[in-house]
């Protein structure tokens, strides 16, 4: 069966982690079935409504090759795919439903803030407007009385259905209540939106967190009253940041900017987040999205939450790096250069050293930021059981490579290794007890990315000459 599946996030101005996983499912479920992602943009929360946050949606979801077959920008045949836009869709439906008696109207005067207040206190709430008959509130409603088109759950004992990652699940219909489906300013609730979207759409799947699993008994009600087919569900766990905690935007952990903004790569995140609650049944944990599309099988999603692990992603984007073709990780490395390197350097160099050395882009500076201010340090630096080294043997050597690298020209890696090697040999000397003080005495740092003729000629020659000076 070739699967339809759709993303239907609301523009909250960020990409959670988990909605981001959430989307990779539907995606994967969809490519991997040579079926179809749909992207369906849930508006329909005013209150919610964050400038520009659309087009947040879309960068992500292009930035990591996640790309739709039909959405509100590129169109498909079962638009609008903006909820905002097919309000009239939505009040028809509703109405639809009463008639079918899958819901009434209520007048009730009960609000929102009274609605999350039951939640919250595990009311479910009995609508005395059920016992109004229904040409009577027709009338009231063509008097202009505002009114709400509720859910009726009349069914008694256990709902039953089944989920690809829990298996079948049981919920008393007892603990279901009686919400709100079209609210009194003609907007529908998430629950009443999505089931008629889902429906209209053709989805064949719905990727959604567990949260929703005691709704879904809800959802299949509608279903039934319309004589519709429910889609096959998937819920998934949650994303924690440990056993307690979930993973949340106020720890600026959470979002998929905030990653890409702490260094690192796209398509590592991706790769994280499709093993984060999934598993491909091998030891392989590096995927691209396109061999993930070939292997996705959604019955290997784990029942128990996934904790984000950063140390792992960490190491992840490390592979990443250093897989990337040179010239792509210098373009990115130079944008972090430009953060915190004022002076002429070789640039080139300096990404030829830290390719293999870093595991995110935000290493560079760390790792980086002797290049631009030599850190003071103590001679006690110079002592090196293992190179031989110590205070007087360093400033030795340092007074030795200075006039023969002011006559060095040919300023590369290579020539400079050797130039120096050959201060070693002419004096009786091994080759550490060269390279490492001069390394020293230009980074000031006991661990550096790079040898010391790396290192010089990353800084060049005018540079690597004033600290050698410096030093002796
Ligand atoms: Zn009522």
């Amino acid at each position: 069966m070739k699967a339809r599946t759709r993303f239907a996030p609301s523009p909250t101005g960020y990409m959670h982690i988990g909605n981001l996983r959430t989307a990779l499912y539907e995606y994967l479920i969809a490519k991997s079935s040579g079926g179809s992602f749909i992207l369906r943009i849930e508006d329909t929360d005013q209150k919610r409504y964050v400038e520009g946050a659309t087009e947040i949606i879309y960068n992500t979801l292009k930035t990591v090759g996640m790309n739709w077959d039909e959405g509100p920008d590129i169109g498909g045949e079962y638009g609008p795919y903006i909820q905002s836009e097919r309000l009239p869709l939505y009040q028809e439906y509703a109405h639809k439903l009463v008639e079918l008696g899958g819901a009434h109207y209520c007048f009730c005067s009960k609000d929102e803030a009274d609605e999350q207040k039951d939640e919250e206190m595990n009311i479910k709430f009995k609508d005395p407007c059920k016992n109004i008959p229904l040409e009577e509130a027709k009338a009231r409603i063509a008097n202009g009385e505002p009114f709400v088109i509720r859910q009726n759950i009349n069914k008694k004992g256990k709902a039953t259905f089944h989920d690809v990652v829990y298996g079948d699940i049981e919920i008393d219909y007892d603990e279901l209540d009686e919400g709100v489906l079209l609210k009194s300013d003609g907007f529908p609730t998430y629950n009443f939106a999505n089931v008629v979207d889902d429906h209209l759409m053709n989805i064949t799947h719905v990727v959604r967190g567990n949260e929703y699993i005691s709704s879904t008994p809800k959802y299949n009600l509608i279903y039934e009253a319309f004589g519709w087919t429910p889609p096959i569900y998937v819920h998934v766990a949650q994303v924690m940041k440990d056993a307690q905690h979930k993973l949340s935007k106020r720890n600026g952990d959470a979002s998929f900017q905030d990653l890409v903004e702490k260094g690192y790569l796209p398509m590592a995140i991706l790769n994280y987040i499709a093993l984060l609650g999934w598993n491909p049944g091998t030891e392989q944990e590096i995927f691209s999205l396109e061999e993930l599309e070939k292997i996705f099988d959604a019955n290997r999603i784990n029942k128990s939450p996934a904790i984000f692990d950063i140390t792992k992603l960490r190491w992840m984007n490390g592979c990443y790096i250093r897989a990337l073709p040179f010239e792509e990780f210098h373009k990115l490395a130079e944008k972090e250069y430009a953060k915190f390197i004022t002076r002429a350097i070789n640039a080139e160099e300096l990404s030829k050293v830290l390719q293999p050395r870093v595991e995110t882009l935000k290493d560079i500076e760390e790792v980086a930021g002797f290049i631009e201010t030599l850190p003071t340090f103590s001679e006690e630096l110079y002592i090196n059981k293992k190179m031989k080294t110590d205070v007087e043997i360093a400033k030795k050597s340092l007074a030795l490579a200075l006039p023969a690298l002011e006559k060095l020209e040919n300023w590369s890696n290579e020539s400079l290794f050797e130039c120096l090697k050959a201060v070693a040999t002419e004096n009786g000397l091994k080759n550490g007890q060269v390279l490492y003080p001069v390394r020293i005495a230009l980074t000031g740092l006991e661990t550096t990315p790079g040898g010391a003729s790396e290192i010089a000629a990353v800084l060049g020659k005018e540079e690597t000459l004033r600290r050698i000076k410096q030093a002796i």
